[in-house]
Parts: structure tokens; C-alpha cells; sequence
């Protein structure tokens, strides 16, 4: 078959793919789906609950997509057309999750069957069909660093086997049981070590992908807007939808946790060479992240207030962050993950691949479609909320 021009890293034509995308109306699925209509021959298979971040691909497909993307609303619970879906493709890869902290403490049991009992079929069939799975975890797995059980001004703590988090060798660790925080992390590590056994004892051809915060357009919702007035979405979306309202950026715990961001797009690259590289990617667990784009989040919350003043041509406020305990903000149970520094050695062995865009120029896209897509529905709901 035509490979549409597209080859692999050892130089072999690519063969079109169909390719069953579970999760794909979310954040990371619509630009994934995004970039395989713009840039690949493949056919996807696009199933979620919501395709509302796809509409402009599948309702109804532009002509030029016709017969290469199509939307089945289903929840993979409990529908009984998803082996057929799975064994129509090539390929599955899963997105499906529930997967915003706020969640994890206050909806462990959601937290736990949507991260692990709801992707068990999932794994059974890839398996039992002999299909390739790529299954979507999380750095999360990782949870805290090594040297965050160091006294704080302990000199170990600056050596980075104590805190940069390498695939096959830095363990998991994660809180007690009453820090229900964990549940999310647990789940993702106990579907991981699914598939990996069934990658030894059955044969399965898995990859399994390790996103460090990754962020762009279209993550998450913001408040009272395109979600609810009360939900908690991660921080990228909290901080949009107080620079929206002109109102202080919330610190949980001071902000001290750090974190590195990656841009979507350079992200979604680095799925795409997982997808037309099996050979390479098959058998591996692969960090996603970008170690280069290390901040505090009361950093974050900084550089998010300047960029952010930038692109609307809005006064910075005059007092930008205001601290709140975890538990105010989140409830019992929350607790953090001190450091994320992703090692990158394995992807870039196998895949050649490196992250390329920096924090604050993947912010100054990011807030300039927050601001074109939601100033004007935030202040319209902001007018409601107080007339009535
Ligand atoms: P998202 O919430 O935007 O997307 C998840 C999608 O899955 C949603 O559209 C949701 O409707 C769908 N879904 C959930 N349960 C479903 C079900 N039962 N049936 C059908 N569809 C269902 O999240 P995202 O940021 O796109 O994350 C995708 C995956 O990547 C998740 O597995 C998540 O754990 C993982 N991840 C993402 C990040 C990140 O930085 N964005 C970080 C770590 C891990
Ligand atoms: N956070 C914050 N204020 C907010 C939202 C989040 O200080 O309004 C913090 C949160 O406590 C965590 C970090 O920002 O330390 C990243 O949170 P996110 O929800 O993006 O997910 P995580 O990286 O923890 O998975």
C-alpha cells in the first residue's frame, strides 16, 4: 500500500495505519488526532464520551477527511462495540483517564476504575487479537523524588540520582493509603505492570508513555465557561481562569513544587514517532517531558502573570498570587510530587527525540488562545453571576 511518502527512522516506507484513538475528544487526543489528519496517510478510529475538541474533524468530517477520521460516542466502560473498534485497527492507543488532581482525592474510586478496571478490556483485547497498544500512564507513576526524604539543605539532594526520575530503574514512591491523592498514581502503575506482563507472558507489542506536564490550547476547561462553576481543572487552566478574572493566582502550599512543562506539539512529534517506529518503540516505557522547562509553580504563576499581560495588553493586578493550604483547595488527602525532571537518554536513543520549545514561548501561544478563546465568555458570565 502507498505510504503517503512517509518513512521511518531506518529509512523503510511507512504502510497507512488504522488507528483506534480511545480518549481522542480530550486535551492530548484532539492534537494528536489534529497532526494525523494534517501530516500522516493514517485512518482513525476516534472514540471518547465528547468530541467537542474535535468537532472541526468529525462533525462531520471536512471533505478533504472524508473517510479517514470518524467519531464514535462511546464510554469504554460498558459498550459493546469496542473489540470490534479494536480489532478494525492496527493500532489502539489509549488516552481514556480521569486525570486532574482535584479528582484523586475526592473521587478515588472514579479515579481508580477509570484508570485501571476501565482499561483492562482494553489491554485483554489488544492482546488476545495481537494488536499493538500504545497505553498513556503518567510521570505520576514516579511519585515523590528520592532526596525529597532528605533534610532540606542536604547536599545529596542537588545530585540528580536523587531526583531525576530514569524509566527502568527510579522507583515509585508514593504516600501512605489516607493520602488518597495516590490513587491515580497506583492505578496507572498496576495497568503498567498489566501490560508488561502481558508483554512477557503473552506477547503483547506495547509502548507505554510517561507525559511530564504536558500543556498547550485546548487543555482542560475553564470554570463557569466550558465546564463547571465549581471544578478544579490542572494548573495550567486554574492560573488562565484567574488572569481572565483579574484575580490573584492561587499558591497551593506556597508553590514550591517544581515541574517542567512541555509543549504539546513537540509532544504529540514524539508520539507520532512511537506510532510509525514499532520496532523501536515496542517492549519500552518512554518518559515525555521537557527537563529544560523547570519552574517552581509560584514561578510558573509569575511568569504566567507577565505573559499574560503581554499578549491581552492588560495591567498585571497589583498583587498577582495568594497563597491556600492543599487542604482548603483541594481537601483531605491531597499531598504533591516534589520534582519532575525527566531522563530523556531512552526516548533519545530510540527515537532521536528532544523537546525544542521553551516555557515562556510555548505561554505566549497558550495564553494568546486563552485570552482570544474565553475573555469575552468569562466576562459575559462574570456579568451574569452578578446580576444575579
Ligand atoms: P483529558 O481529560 O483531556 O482526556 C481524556 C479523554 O478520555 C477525555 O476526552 C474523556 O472524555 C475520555 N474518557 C475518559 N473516560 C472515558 C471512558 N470511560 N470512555 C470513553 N472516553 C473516556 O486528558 P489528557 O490530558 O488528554 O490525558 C490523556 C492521557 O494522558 C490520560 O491517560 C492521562 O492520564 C495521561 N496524562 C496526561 C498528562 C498531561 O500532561 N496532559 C500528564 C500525565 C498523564
Ligand atoms: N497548583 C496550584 N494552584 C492551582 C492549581 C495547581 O498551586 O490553582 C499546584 C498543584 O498543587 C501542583 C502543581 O500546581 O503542585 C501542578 O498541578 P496540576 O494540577 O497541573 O497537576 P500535577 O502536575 O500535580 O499532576
Amino acid at each position: 500500500m502507498a505510504s503517503g511518502g512517509r518513512t521511518d527512522l531506518d529509512g523503510a516506507a511507512v504502510a497507512p495505519l488504522t488507528i483506534c484513538v480511545i480518549g481522542a475528544g480530550g486535551f492530548i487526543g484532539s492534537h494528536l488526532c489534529e497532526k494525523l489528519m494534517a501530516e500522516t496517510p493514517h485512518t482513525v478510529l476516534a472514540l471518547d464520551v465528547y468530541c467537542d475538541k474535535i468537532r472541526h474533524l468529525v462533525d462531520p468530517p471536512p471533505p478533504h477527511l472524508a473517510g479517514r477520521i470518524a467519531f464514535h460516542r462511546l464510554n469504554i466502560k460498558n459498550d459493546s462495540r469496542l473489540e470490534g473498534l479494536i480489532k478494525m485497527a492496527d493500532l489502539t492507543i489509549n488516552l481514556a483517564a480521569i486525570c486532574t488532581p482535584a479528582d484523586y482525592n475526592t473521587r478515588p474510586l472514579d479515579t481508580i476504575y477509570s484508570n485501571f478496571i476501565d482499561a483492562l478490556p482494553v489491554v485483554k483485547y489488544c492482546s488476545e487479537n495481537s494488536k499493538r497498544l500504545i497505553h498513556f500512564s503518567t510521570c505520576e507513576v514516579y511519585g515523590k523524588t528520592i532526596g525529597s526524604f532528605l533534610p532540606k539543605d542536604h547536599p545529596l539532594r542537588k545530585e540528580p540520582e536523587f531526583y531525576v526520575l530514569t524509566e527502568d530503574e527510579s522507583p515509585c514512591i508514593f504516600g501512605p493509603i489516607v493520602k488518597q491523592r495516590w490513587s491515580y498514581a497506583c492505578a496507572k502503575q498496576l495497568i503498567e505492570r498489566l501490560v508488561f506482563a502481558e508483554g512477557a507472558e503473552n506477547g503483547l507489542e506495547f509502548t507505554i508513555v510517561r507525559p511530564f506536564n504536558w500543556i498547550g490550547p485546548r487543555m482542560d476547561f475553564i470554570p463557569g465557561v466550558d465546564g463547571p462553576s465549581e471544578g478544579v481543572p490542572r494548573v495550567l487552566a486554574c492560573f488562565s481562569n484567574n488572569l481572565l478574572r483579574r484575580e490573584p493566582l492561587k499558591l497551593v502550599d506556597g508553590g514550591e513544587s517544581q515541574r517542567t512543562f512541555v509543549y504539546i506539539k513537540d509532544a504529540i512529534e514524539a508520539v507520532l514517532l512511537m506510532i510509525e517506529n514499532p520496532a523501536r518503540a515496542n517492549g519500552h516505557i518512554f518518559n515525555v517531558g521537557n527537563p529544560d522547562n523547570e519552574v517552581t509553580v509560584r514561578e510558573l504563576a509569575e511568569m504566567m502573570t507577565e505573559v499574560y499581560a503581554k499578549v491581552s495588553g492588560e495591567p498585571p493586578l497589583e498583587e498577582p498570587v495568594v497563597d491556600v493550604s492543599a487542604k482548603e483547595f483541594y481537601g483531605e488527602g491531597y499531598d504533591d510530587s516534589d520534582k519532575r525532571i525527566p531522563d530523556m537518554t531512552l526516548i533519545n536513543k530510540q527515537l532521536g527525540w528532544n523537546p525544542k520549545t521553551p516555557l515562556k514561548d510555548l505561554l505566549e501561544t497558550t495564553l494568546t488562545y486563552q485570552h482570544k478563546t474565553y475573555k469575552e465568555a468569562v466576562k459575559t458570565q462574570m456579568c451574569l453571576a452578578t446580576a444575579t
